[in-house]
């Protein structure tokens, strides 16, 4: 089952033009949502972040967000799923091509379709393997927009390396991660890249945040550079879908001693009873 426009319909009826600016401008914005227990983890956050990604591309919702969150439980309860993923995707529609906004505008599409998706319990245990890469990306990481050819092509690379993820830096500077936030402990300080342009401002980021001062962690929220990043006592990434997943080897040298380290064991610890406590 799909949510298509404002319908709950079976995939089959879903019919997406060839013109729709989705598909050949990568005209969208996208959320993926994660459901622990049946409900969803964060939604307001990602509501938010879906509205300033439609506003901040000029791309109207179609009807609003309180709507969406009744036809997402809807489809939940259609799919009879309890644990896994919402994706979700906006466009601006179809009209002929032509680079400027069509006039009139075009009516906007609304797709979501859930999966079952289970916790990647076997990288949260051992960690994952990474490697880095120069930030090809244009300059509004922090919208989640469909153009996606670079993280595509990084991960693409990592997975023929046998590795896992990607590191971007900008000259030097480590931002984000191909589908993932960076974080890293030095000297019992976490750091992790500004939330700004050049990254994707992840819900997973600011929940493990926000848990890191609940734990009396110091943070710093400051760009760290390769070399930081390759004296690191632990790395690990955030993300919907590989939540706090530690990071054991870099290009091939172990990260410190190559094992999970201690402050990303306590942090995986707080994400779990987070979890826990929402779905109680
Ligand atoms: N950075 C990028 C480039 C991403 O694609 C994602 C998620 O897919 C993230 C960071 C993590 O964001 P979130 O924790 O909201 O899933």
């Amino acid at each position: 089952m799909m949510l298509y426009k404002n319908r709950i319909v079976n995939d089959h009826e879903v019919a997406i033009s060839p013109f729709d600016r989705g598909y050949y401008f990568g005209d969208g914005v996208y959320e993926v949502f994660r459901f622990y227990n049946g409900a969803l983890f964060e939604k307001d956050a990602h509501y938010r972040r879906l509205e300033r990604s439609a506003e901040q591309t000029r791309i109207p919702l179609p009807y609003p967000i309180a709507d969406i969150d009744g036809n997402l439980a809807q489809l939940l309860r259609a799919e009879k799923v309890t644990e896994g993923i919402i994706y979700l995707q906006l466009t601006r529609g179809e009209a002929p091509r032509g680079h400027a906004f069509p006039k009139p505008p075009a009516e906007s599409v609304l797709l979501a379709y859930c999966s079952e998706v289970g916790r990647p319990l076997q990288a949260i245990r051992n960690g994952i393997r990474v490697i880095v890469r120069p930030d090809i990306r244009w300059l509004r990481c922090d919208l989640k927009t469909l153009n996606l050819l670079p993280n595509v092509l990084a991960k693409q690379e990592a997975v023929e390396l046998g590795a896992e993820e990607v590191f971007f830096h900008r000259s030097g500077i480590v931002t984000e991660a191909s589908s993932s936030n960076v974080m890293l402990v030095k000297d019992d300080v976490l750091y992790t890249h500004p939330a700004n342009h050049l990254i994707l401002h992840g819900i997973t980021r600011a929940v493990i945040l926000k848990l890191a001062f609940r734990l009396n962690l110091s943070v710093r929220e400051e760009p760290f550079t390769l070399d930081e990043l390759r004296h690191a006592d632990e790395v690990f990434i955030t993300s919907t879908t590989a939540e706090v997943t530690p990071v054991i080897e870099l290009d091939g040298v172990p990260v410190a001693d190559g094992k999970p380290g201690p402050v990303s064991r306590r942090l995986q610890g707080a994400f779990e009873e987070y979890v826990g406590s929402l779905n109680k």
